[in-house]
């Protein structure tokens, strides 16, 4: 994978078309160690420089003003051409973006300050065209409901049941978004199926939850995976960033977006990410071991009304992650009903010790959290998770003690 120019002169990606083939070759845990590192050799350093310049010497102003054209219409500099200033491009978030690329299996990706970033970015697009209308599948996370909700920029959203997909369409529509699995629902959707709806409409699919090791959205036709990278790629709860994997035409737009709504992701946190990720498959599968035993654990507690888990046979109708046609595992996140309703799950959430009660998942802590109360607080009432319901994201902690601490905090 070394055989890219080093990037930290300042070259923005030319090497993109390169990620494909080697994703084709390489399995997700060597593309996680390796991808978006390349040039290093020749930099002499065994890890990327962080890269804070806010700007770059310009050799002469019509080279200035040609690299300027090219970054601010999101598409990658010509030979000769400098990145000029860290809003249009840099050297860290490119790195990233292209390791992301390379495990989502996309010829490219667009990184952003958060997952928020990213989403907004992607409805302003939409809304500056003549098809501004989105088909949205709920359960999505609460910050996208609600942004959905508010119709930003002139969007016209129909909410649809994933099976009612093709009907919600319109002329108009730009955009088919959705979550699998869903936040905080666990709910699956067919990919397949859905881009079979779509007739043509790109499919945005927000992957936080499964990541690229446990399910490949593009494969399936989607042409816009998104990541908040604050989750699972980071994995450690200490950067924001979101990250949209899709086609050269759709970065490009994006990229041009980014640089106007100012919304690129740090050379810090893109540093951090880039470094998460490279123990991504690694943790995502030890955290959806001990996923497995406390759902499975948590089916047995009296005071348990129902546990949502795609690795329950009830929660994946359609074979989904049980029979591996979309799924490589069902993850590490959980939640789960009380039957004492808002009160006993509130007090799960506060009895708690060695998990963290909090907000954010896909990280070495596990947390719990109340969605109806915080996640999702922003959702109209008619579309809100019950109030029973508790959300786990499992770390990394010892399976026991982590049913240990649930068991004191049920019974509390
Ligand atoms: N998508 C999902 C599924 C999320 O859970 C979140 C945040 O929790 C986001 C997007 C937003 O990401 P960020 O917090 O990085 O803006």
């Amino acid at each position: 994978m070394d055989q890219q120019i080093p990037r930290q002169t300042g070259t923005p990606p030319t090497t993109v078309e390169q990620t494909p083939g080697q994703a084709a070759r390489m399995s997700p845990d060597t593309l996680a160690v390796h991808a978006g590192r390349g040039g290093l050799r020749q930099l002499g350093a065994g890890v990327p420089p962080i890269d804070r310049g806010a700007f770059n010497p310009l050799p002469d102003v019509d080279v200035g003003g040609a690299s300027y054209d090219s970054l601010a219409a999101g598409l990658a500099l010509a030979d000769g051409q400098v990145p000029v200033y860290r809003r249009l491009w840099g050297p860290n978030a490119a790195r990233l973006e292209e390791a992301v690329a390379a495990l989502d299996g996309t010829k490219d990706a667009v990184a952003f300050s958060t997952g928020m970033a990213a989403v907004n970015t992607l409805f302003k697009i939409v809304a500056d065209t003549s098809k501004r209308h989105i088909v949205a599948v709920r359960p999505l996370y609460g910050g996208t409901d609600h942004t959905l909700a508010r119709s930003p920029h002139g969007i016209e959203v129909t909410w649809s049941a994933p099976t009612m997909v093709h009907s919600a369409l319109r002329r108009d529509s730009g955009l088919i978004f959705v979550e699998t699995p869903a936040n905080p629902s666990m709910d699956l959707i067919d990919l397949d199926e859905l881009v079979r709806q779509a007739d043509g409409v790109p499919v945005a699919v927000d992957n936080t939850f499964a990541t690229p090791v446990l399910q490949a959205p593009a494969r399936h036709g989607v042409t816009l995976v998104i990541a908040s990278a604050t989750k699972f790629i980071g994995g450690h709860g200490d950067a924001l960033g979101g990250v949209i994997s899709t086609t050269p035409e759709w970065a490009a737009k994006l990229r041009a977006e980014r640089a106007l709504a100012g919304n690129i992701l740090s050379p810090d946190e893109a540093y951090m990410l880039h470094r998460g990720l490279q123990t991504m498959p690694v943790r995502v599968r030890a955290q959806q071991e001990s996923a497995r035993r406390i759902a499975e654990w948590l089916t047995e507690q009296a005071a348990v009304s129902r546990v949502l888990y795609p690795g329950l046979p009830g929660c994946d109708p359609q074979g989904l992650v049980g029979e591996g046609r979309q799924m490589a595992g069902p993850g590490s996140m959980l939640a789960f009903g009380m039957h004492g309703g808002y009160e006993a799950a509130t007090r799960v959430a506060h009895s708690v010790r060695l998990i963290t009660h909090a907000v954010s998942l896909g990280g070495v802590q596990s947390l719990i959290q109340h969605p109806a109360a915080l996640t999702h607080r922003p959702v109209e009432d008619s579309a809100k998770p019950d109030g029973d319901l508790l959300r786990v994201s499992v770390g990394l902690e010892d399976a026991q003690d982590l049913i240990s601490d649930l068991e004191q905090a049920v019974a509390a």
